[in-house]
C-alpha cells in the first residue's frame, strides 16, 4: 500500500462515496425538482469494471470504507453484483448503501449476501400523505415493507434519514423518535442543504434547539455510534438507543471531513459545498496505468477545498444532491 490518501489540510481521505446512478424513482423535494430529467447518458456511466478500478485505487491508497448511492442505488441493475465485487477488493473494509428503501424488499437478500454491511434509509414522514408530498410519490408503504425485509435480513445497524422541514415535518420527530425505538434503527436527523432551487427552499431548521430538547426529554448523553461520517450522537446511557444530528450548517464539520464522492460520470467532486471536480472517466478510457490512476486520484484531492460556504454563499451550488451522489 502506499502512503495514505491526504489533503493540503492535512485530513486523511478514508471514504468515498460512490454513486452509481442519478436517476431516481423520488423528487424529494429538497434534492431533485419535479420535472428533472438532465441525466447523463447511460453511455457515460462508470461501468461496473470502471467503478471497481477506482474503488481498487481508492483502497490501495488507504480508503478503507465506500458506500453506494445516487440518485436511487437500487434502480442500478444488478447492484448485488457490483457490491459483491467491491466487498471483495483488498482493503474495503466496510461497503455501505444509502437508499429511499422502495426497491428494498426485493434487494434486501442479495446485498446482504454480497457484503453490504449497513444501510442508510432516507424516511422523512410516517404519514403516507407527507410522503407523497415530500417524494412526490406514494410510497410509505413500500418504504416500510423495505425496512422490515431489511431488518429480518439482519442488516445491522440500520439507520433512518430524515431532513427536517420547517412547516412539514418538524412535528413528527418525536413519533420518528419512537419508531425506531420499537424496531431498534437509529435516528439521524439532517438539516437541509442549500444544494440548487430544490435544497435552498426547503424550509431549514437549525437543529440545535431541537437536540437540546431531546437531550432533556430522553435524558440522553453524548456518545459515539460506528460508521464512517459527521453526524454527532445522544445515547441512552443504558446503550440502546441513539439519535444523530447532520448539522452542515448550524456546527460545521468540514475541518474533519474525510470523504470525497465518485458521481455516476466519473467525476470526483472534492466537496458537497464547492465546485471543485476531478473528471476520471476520460483517463479510464483512455486506458492509464494503475499508477497513472492513483496519481491523478493524489492530484484530485489535492484540490479539496478547506470548507464549504453554504452559509457566505447559499446561492452558490446549482448542483442538486442527486446528480452529485449525496
Ligand atoms: N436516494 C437515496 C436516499 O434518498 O437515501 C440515496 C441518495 S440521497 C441524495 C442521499 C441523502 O441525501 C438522503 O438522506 C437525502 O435525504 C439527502 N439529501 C438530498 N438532498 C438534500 C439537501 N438538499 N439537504 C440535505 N440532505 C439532502
Ligand atoms: Fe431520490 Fe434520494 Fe434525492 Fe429523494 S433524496 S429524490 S430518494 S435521490
Amino acid at each position: 500500500m502506499h502512503s495514505v490518501l491526504q489533503d493540503r489540510f492535512g485530513r486523511s481521505i478514508d471514504y468515498l462515496r460512490l454513486s452509481v446512478t442519478d436517476r431516481c424513482d423520488m423528487r424529494c423535494t429538497y434534492c431533485m425538482p419535479e420535472g428533472f430529467g438532465d441525466y447523463e447518458e447511460p453511455g457515460d456511466w462508470l461501468s461496473f469494471d470502471e467503478i471497481e478500478r477506482v474503488v481498487a485505487a481508492f483502497a490501495r491508497m488507504g480508503t478503507s470504507k465506500f458506500r453506494i448511492t445516487g440518485g436511487e442505488p437500487l434502480l442500478r441493475r444488478n447492484l448485488s453484483v457490483l457490491a459483491g465485487r467491491l466487498q471483495h477488493l483488498d482493503g474495503v473494509k466496510d461497503l455501505s448503501l444509502s437508499t429511499n428503501a422502495t426497491q428494498l424488499a426485493k434487494h434486501a437478500a442479495s446485498l446482504k449476501a454480497a457484503g453490504v454491511s449497513r444501510l442508510n434509509v432516507s424516511l422523512d414522514s410516517l404519514c403516507s400523505e407527507r410522503i407523497l408530498n415530500i417524494t412526490r410519490r406514494d410510497a410509505l408503504a413500500s418504504v416500510l415493507e423495505g425496512l422490515l425485509v431489511a431488518k429480518s435480513c439482519g442488516f445491522s445497524p440500520i439507520k433512518i434519514n430524515m431532513v427536517v422541514m420547517d412547516g412539514v415535518n418538524e412535528d413528527e420527530i418525536d413519533n420518528m423518535v419512537a419508531f425506531c425505538m420499537s424496531h431498534g434503527f437509529i435516528l439521524r436527523l439532517i438539516e437541509t442543504m442549500p444544494m440548487g432551487e430544490t435544497g435552498r427552499n426547503a424550509g431549514f431548521v437549525d437543529l440545535r434547539p431541537i437536540r437540546q430538547r431531546l437531550q432533556s426529554r430522553f435524558g440522553l448523553v453524548d456518545g459515539v455510534v460506528a460508521g464512517g461520517g459527521p453526524a454527532r450522537y445522544l445515547v441512552a446511557p443504558e446503550g440502546g438507543f441513539s439519535i444523530g444530528f447532520i448539522t452542515p450548517l448550524s456546527q460545521h464539520f468540514c475541518e474533519t471531513c474525510n470523504r470525497v464522492r465518485l458521481s455516476v460520470d466519473g467525476t470526483l467532486y472534492l466537496c458537497l459545498g464547492q465546485e471543485h471536480s476531478f473528471a476520471l472517466r476520460p483517463l479510464l478510457r483512455a486506458g492509464v496505468s494503475d499508477h497513472e490512476l492513483d496519481e491523478a486520484i493524489r492530484s484530485a484531492i489535492d484540490i479539496k477545498p478547506e470548507r464549504h460556504e453554504f452559509r457566505e454563499q447559499p446561492g452558490k451550488i446549482i448542483r442538486v444532491m442527486s446528480s452529485t451522489g449525496g
